[in-house]
């Protein structure tokens, strides 16, 4: 299964924000968006970071109340992983488990083409068991 299946399924739309926002412009989107992190891009539109709600936990206990004054570019972390759409869930999800964190953009060509988080992973991969459980029932049961 890669990556581009799954974005057929969810479409390519990013939420994303500036180095710039404050952390308390982040926290809104990530409620109002009903999301657990956003990439962060420069004025050139290139992918510059990522801030999730892990970040924004930690800040708080570092930083205090003063963490919603701060910026994101103080918070966020550099050193994205990507993924490409060609790339199968399988190595997707190694590279979740290996790097510790939930969220994935996707990158095409140098551009950001959307993003796959643990969730869409975990719903996918129920939706594969459901197929392979229905087979399975109509080959025990003779109708395969
Ligand atoms: P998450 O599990 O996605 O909430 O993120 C846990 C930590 O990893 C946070 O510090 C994030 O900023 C960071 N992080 C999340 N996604 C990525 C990624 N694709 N590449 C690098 N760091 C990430």
């Amino acid at each position: 299964m890669l990556i581009a299946q799954i974005l057929a399924g969810k479409g390519s739309s990013v939420v994303s924000t500036r180095p710039e926002a404050t952390i308390a412009e982040v926290a809104s989107l990530l409620k109002e968006k009903r999301i657990g992190a956003v990439v962060v891009v420069d004025a050139g539109g290139e992918l510059c970071g990522i801030i999730s709600e892990r970040d924004l936990a930690r800040g708080l206990a570092e930083h205090g109340g003063g963490l919603l004054a701060m910026n994101v570019g103080q918070l966020m972390t550099r050193g994205v992983v990507t993924c490409t759409p060609d790339d199968d869930v399988q190595t997707l999800m190694q590279r979740m488990t290996e790097g510790r964190f939930r969220h994935l953009p996707v990158v095409k060509e140098g551009r950001l083409s959307g993003i796959i988080s643990i969730g869409d992973v975990v719903k996918h991969r129920l939706g594969e068991l459901e197929v392979e459980t229905h087979m399975l029932q109509d080959y025990i049961h003779g109708s395969a």
